[in-house]
Formats: structure tokens, sequence, C-alpha cells
């Protein structure tokens, strides 16, 4: 079961920079990601099952889709000097990063990152330790079927479609893939309930492939140390990936997540604590508090 116990305390320790001029700085603080009402959060779940199914329709006519590199916008003006320097920081402080998510194989983890969405990771352990304990297979999980799973998962946020997804990707996995999860994005991506996000997951923490799956804390954090201008997901991530320094491709993602989830927070980022914060053009960047 892999977790990450010591990462939390590690990243979070940092490198304090005392004395360090917090307020020179330059471009405009991160655009927030839009926000989803409970409307588009269901029908972003639709589209990935619709995606999934239109690429299984093509890939059965003997034409899989190929999965589109995001095209980026506009070059990042930050100097890859200063790339290689926050990254390598960020190496020296926590040399293996993990994610939060416990699994025990490929399938324990596309299973968890899928139940993931709109979820915190604390919650969605708390649900699969149960419904794992069930179920850690494709085959188990289509023999345990829908209500059960439905019934393990009611914690986590959007539970009815994502258990109608974990059973229709089990199901999938079982038809098409033997059963094995596909290292693979197109693959990934068409199976039920698994968009470019969760599958650039599953090819980084599993299969230890370079991707960058970009949420929340990696979107603003590239916009607020100047990685990126992207508007989308996509944008960033095509950014990031054009810019990370090769021997830091497989570990970046995490890096970034944990700094954003850890100490570069979306409402007030603790800059005073902050390992990069001599390197950081975030113009609105928090004083340490007074004792
Ligand atoms: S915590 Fe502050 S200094 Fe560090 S990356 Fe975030 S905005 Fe920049």
């Amino acid at each position: 079961m892999k977790t990450n116990k010591s990462i939390k305390a590690k990243i979070t320790s940092g490198k304090k920079q005392a004395g360090a001029d917090v307020t020179s700085a330059t471009p405009a603080p991160a655009p927030p990601l839009p926000k989803k009402t409970a409307v588009t959060k269901k029908r972003t779940e639709q589209t990935e099952t619709k995606r999934g199914s239109k690429s299984s329709t093509n890939k059965a006519r003997g034409a899989p889709p190929k999965r589109k590199p995001a095209k980026r916008r506009r070059r990042p003006s930050v100097s890859p000097e200063t790339v290689n320097a926050v990254f390598s920081r960020f190496a020296e402080i926590e040399p293996e990063p993990k994610g939060e998510l416990e699994h025990t194989d490929a399938y324990t983890l596309l299973v968890a990152v899928v139940l993931s969405a709109q979820a915190t990771d604390a919650g969605v352990n708390k649900a699969t330790r149960q419904l794992f304990a069930a179920a850690d297979t494709p085959e188990k999980m289509v023999r345990l079927g829908e209500d059960r799973v439905r019934e393990l998962i009611k914690t986590i946020g959007l539970y009815r479609n994502k258990a109608k997804n974990v059973i229709a990707l089990s199901q999938k996995l079982i038809d098409e893939y033997q059963g094995a999860v596909p290292q693979d994005a197109d693959a990934l991506e068409s199976l039920p309930g698994v968009g470019r996000k969760t599958a650039n997951v599953v090819l980084n923490v599993w299969f230890g492939q370079p991707t960058m799956a970009v949420d929340t804390h990696v979107f603003r954090i590239a916009h607020r140390l100047g990685f990126s201008k992207g508007k989308t997901p996509e944008q960033v991530e095509a950014d990031l990936l054009a810019i990370v320094p090769k021997e830091y491709g497989v570990p970046a993602h995490h890096w970034l997540i944990l700094h954003g989830r850890y100490l570069c927070k979306a409402r007030k980022p603790e800059c005073w604590r902050c390992p990069v914060v001599d390197l950081c053009p975030y113009k609105d960047k928090t004083p340490a508090p007074r004792q």
C-alpha cells in the first residue's frame, strides 16, 4: 500500500528565507480555474464517459483516436535557469515525492483516481479501504456489482455516477484488455469516467511516464511561478511539459501538487516559508505573520 505520511512534513518545512524580498515581483495573480456548478460537474463526467464510448467505437473500426498534444499559447517569460533552480530545490527537499491516494497496483490506482474527482484524497482513501477489501480486481468489482459499489463509496461526492463508471471501466478492462490497465493515454481515456487528467496521473504514478496532470493546484502554481499563462489545464500542461527539465519530468507533477496543497495555498500562500520565494514573481506574496 503506497502512502505518503512523511511528505507533508517535508514539503511544508521548506527552507526559511529570512530577509527575502517578498515585495519585488511582477506579473498579475493567477486566474482561478472556472468554478464548476453541480450541473457542469455532471456534464464533465458525462462528457468523459461519452468520449470513452466514441473512442472505443473508433477503435472497433480499426482507427483508434490519437491524443492531441495541447498547444502552447504564449511562451512564458521565465528563464530555463530559474525553472531548473525551482525544481532542484524541490528535489533537495523531497527527492522521491509520492501521491497520497492509497493503492496496491495500477487497477486500484485507476479506480482511486476516478473516485477522487471533486473529493479529497483522505475521503477517497477512507472509502477505498472498504471497497478494495471487497474487490481489488476488475473481475471482483464486476461481481460486486454497482449497487454494492455505490453503497461502499457513498461518502464521496458524485458517488452514483462514479459507481457506474467503476463498474463500466472494469467491464471494459476485462473485455478489451484482459483485465489489465493499459499503459497508453488513448486507451486509458477510452475508459468510462477516465479523462485526460486521470490518465496522466495513472501514467505518471504507476507507469513512471513524464506526464503532467494539471489539477487546481498545478494550474495555480504554474501561474504564480510564471511557468504558464495558459487559460485552460491543457495549455498549462503543454507549457509545463515544454519547460520542466527532463531529469525532473516524472516527479515534477507531485512536487507541484504538494507545494500547492500545503504551502502555496489558494487564498493565502505561505510565502514567508517558501523554498522558492526568491525565484517566484508572484506580486501578492504573503508576509510572515507577526509573532
Ligand atoms: S508560496 Fe508564495 S513565494 Fe512560494 S511559490 Fe507560492 S506565491 Fe510564490
